[in-house]
């Protein structure tokens, strides 16, 4: 078989497609192992139980809510089950999200046996324990609140490890991470050496290691060594740092602690919601959390953190049997020494069959060409279902018949290239000019992004060395054969993992990675083939049919619902109380009609996207105050304190201050606000927004230094749990539309100059 015999090509498409559905089924947790399976290991059963428990009639548990409390109660109880007493830290904090409240974190410290010549060195499991508002919280986190609980019943029953092991569970995660800035302030948070942080965004799927810190070669090795079902790329961390989404391991980092995080991807279209829930959660995610946690934090807890570490590693799992990793300085050099290998088995290539410059130019143009064809394919694709309103969210509810299209379309591009350069070129020809590129672009890319390329980086050296030792004949068509299998093994998990963690809009760059791996196959393209353009043709009429499919779903479904709250809000201002629809307003469900003959408008100054609104009946709500206790005028301006509190006992009240202010410090109840982070600061269109979280009668002390003495103008609003009973009664029924994050909430608001 020759590389240009057609045959080649025909197994290389089987080859990629058999890898395509091999991995897409590897792309699951592991079973769930039957109760007594593995003794010492993690115990799924156990802690499905202790959950069951810990959620029984459980609903969503947000920061301040009665529920709360409950459930803190509930935990103290199984850890005292445990013969284990947690310490509550009670604190009252402020987080660069500008919220601010009273969270109680517990912690539970196991001694480790030393020795302790540098002070005490601890290794800490974090979870949180509260909810969004819109959901119960059961993957987020209540899986990890069950993971804490089931590695203390271990760490209970074993001898103590060398350095301490703290379990901490926060309070008002997401709330903007209070507890762990509570926590960064207790005792213990300086013996901390290492975290592992675990969470969720999603109700399923494989527990990945997507988050890590600076110097993280030896946390990485314990991952590598020490997890039987790996998942992990650092380009995940790379595409993580550039999204939306915090943890409280980003607190710890600001602490200087080291650590990992882990989570799970899948079901995000129940993140967040009521579907968050028992019956939806996965219970093989939860057993991955807990054997790659509890694997983790005894192998750190063996650890001597005071020896100097050992920088940062490039790492990637492959196929979920082992970790390849090294560290991050050496990725440039190996990039350089696949290139070398490259081109050096170019060279003996190209001395048994000579290549002109023309053929090379030829190869090197469908290379390119593929690469930005597919890539633009699907970037016009993700457009046109979100123009067409097929997508008008990131994750909808069935992706299928709209990426076998677009997986259709990419097959026509690369007939389309083989075309186009297949006559011009020999296989050899396209074989030198499809690995020197990929070559070239790692070595390229390896000087910036050492740590973002893992995946792409690993083919080289082995397709270079390859090229070099296998001799020729039918050994060519084996290294490109070779080139596709270990493209594809690295490949297709990368585009699992764009697809979930970023939605329809990875589908430029899934594009780009699926041009990649169809490159690998064009040497093997025969000059004419056989099909002519029945293939492309049938390809496209395939593609056609399924479009028209995909834009005929509804993105929603009772899996996959729409996100929309019901908000009471009573306007002072305008003394009017108005019903408002929010979220995702791309449908209004049959069952919300009624808000199509509203009106459409922003609800706040800072609103750039209105919501839909309808009149309401009065339920006598009053607004919140902001009563200036003292104010006085100084120098550089005004001091001004405010009592900012919610006149009908809500439990979240929060003020604005217009951006004209020039606001020097804002302090709460004491506590200095951060600066906001610049997500939150356009979020609320720069104005600077303060929360409140309390349910004492007399709210929230407000201080502010402020440059010049010109009245502020501030935006007061507060915020309870739920909707007046009446008009939207049935909601809990209504199955494809579901509240989300804060869910639905009466809210009070009015304007004022101070
Ligand atoms: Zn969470």
């Amino acid at each position: 078989m020759t590389l240009s015999s057609g045959r080649g090509l025909l197994l290389g498409g089987v080859l990629l497609g058999v890898l395509l559905a091999l991995l897409w089924l590897r792309n699951e947790p592991p079973a769930v192992r039957s109760a007594g399976a593995a003794p010492g290991g993690f115990s799924v059963h156990q802690a499905l139980e202790v959950r069951g428990r810990l959620m029984e009639g459980m609903g969503p548990h947000r920061v301040g809510q009665p529920a709360l409390r409950v459930l803190r109660d509930r935990l103290l109880g199984e850890f005292q089950k445990l013969g284990l007493s947690p310490q509550v830290q009670s604190t009252f904090v402020c987080s660069d999200y500008g919220t601010c409240a009273t969270v109680e974190n517990l912690l539970v410290r196991f001694p480790g046996r030393g020795p302790h010549a540098e002070g005490r060195q601890a290794v800490m499991l974090a979870v949180h324990y509260d909810s969004v508002g819109a959901g119960p919280g059961v993957s987020d986190d209540a899986n990890g609140t069950a993971v804490a609980l089931e590695v203390a019943r271990h760490l209970k029953s074993e001898p103590a490890r060398r350095n301490d092991i703290i379990l901490l569970i926060t309070d008002g995660e997401e709330y903007g991470l209070l507890g762990a800035h509570a926590f960064v302030r207790h005792p213990w948070a300086n013996d901390v050496a290492a975290v592992v942080n675990v969470e969720a965004r999603g109700s399923s799927g494989l527990s990945h290691m997507f988050e890590t810190g600076p110097n993280n070669a030896r946390l990485v090795g314990f991952y590598a060594k020490h997890t039987a079902r790996p998942s992990t790329n650092s380009l995940a961390y790379a595409v993580y740092k550039r999204m939306p989404n915090d943890t409280d391991f980003t607190v710890f980092k600001a602490a200087q602690m080291t650590g990992l995080g882990i989570a799970n991807i899948e079901g995000v279209v129940h993140y967040h919601t009521p579907y968050d829930d028992l019956e939806h959660s996965d219970p093989r995610t939860l057993q991955h959390h807990g054997d790659v946690a509890l694997g983790l934090l005894r192998a750190m807890a063996e650890e001597d953190f005071s020896q100097p570490p050992p920088g940062d590693a490039a790492f990637v799992d492959f196929l979920g049997l082992f970790v390849l990793h090294w560290p991050v300085g050496w990725t440039p050099g190996i990039a350089l020494l696949g290139l070398g290998l490259l081109l050096a088995g170019a060279y003996r290539w190209s001395r048994e069959e000579p290549v002109t410059p023309r053929q090379l130019g030829w190869a090197s143009l469908g290379w390119w060409g593929l690469l930005l064809l597919c890539a633009g394919v699907g970037f016009a694709y993700f457009k046109l279902l979100s123009a067409s309103g097929a997508a008008p969210v990131s994750w909808i509810a069935h992706p299928g018949p709209a990426l076998a299209a677009l997986g259709l379309l990419w097959v026509s591009v690369f007939w389309l290239l083989c075309a186009l350069i297949a006559r011009r070129t020999t296989g050899t020809a396209r074989w030198i000019a499809v690995w020197a590129w990929w070559g070239l672009l790692t070595v390229g890319l390896s000087f910036a992004f050492p740590d973002a390329i893992s995946s792409l980086l690993i083919p080289v050296p082995l397709v270079g060395l390859a090229a070099v030792l296998v001799p020729r004949g039918v050994g060519r068509v084996a290294v490109v054969g070779l080139g596709t299998t270990v493209a594809g093994c690295l490949m297709f998990p990368l585009v699992f993992f764009l697809l979930s963690s970023l939605g329809l809009p990875s589908l430029p760059l899934v594009g780009l990675l699926s041009g990649l791996m169809l490159a690998s196959l064009l040497p093997l393209s025969p000059a004419r083939w056989p099909l002519g353009w029945r293939l492309p043709a049938g390809c496209a009429a395939a593609a056609a049919v399924l479009s028209l499919w995909a834009l005929r779903l509804s993105p929603y479904s009772e899996q996959a619902p729409q996100r929309l709250n019901i908000v009471y809000r009573f306007d002072q201002d305008r003394q009017s109380s108005r019903w408002a629809l929010e979220g995702d307003l791309s449908r209004v469900p049959g069952p919300l009609a009624e808000f199509q003959q509203g009106t459409r408008e922003v609800t706040a100054p800072w609103d750039t996207k209105p919501s839909f609104l309808l009149p309401a009946e009065s339920i006598g709500l009053t607004a919140p105050e902001l009563e200036p206790l003292h104010v006085e005028t100084v120098a550089a301006g005004r001091t001004l304190q405010l009592r900012l509190r919610s006149t009908r006992g809500a439990p979240f009240v929060s003020v604005a201050f217009s951006p004209a202010a020039r606001l020097t410090s804002v302090r709460v109840n004491g506590q200095t606000v951060p600066a906001q982070k610049e997500r939150i600061r356009n979020r609320y269109g720069q104005w600077r927004a303060v929360s409140c979280v309390t349910d004492a009668p007399q709210g929230c002390v407000v201080e502010l230094s402020q440059e010049g003495s010109e009245p502020i103008e501030a935006f007061l609003y507060d915020e309870s749990p739920g909707i007046p009973p009446g008009r939207f009664s049935r909601r809990a029924e209504w199955k494809d539309f579901v509240p989300s994050q804060n869910g639905d909430v009466t809210v009070a608001s009015r304007s004022l100059k101070i």
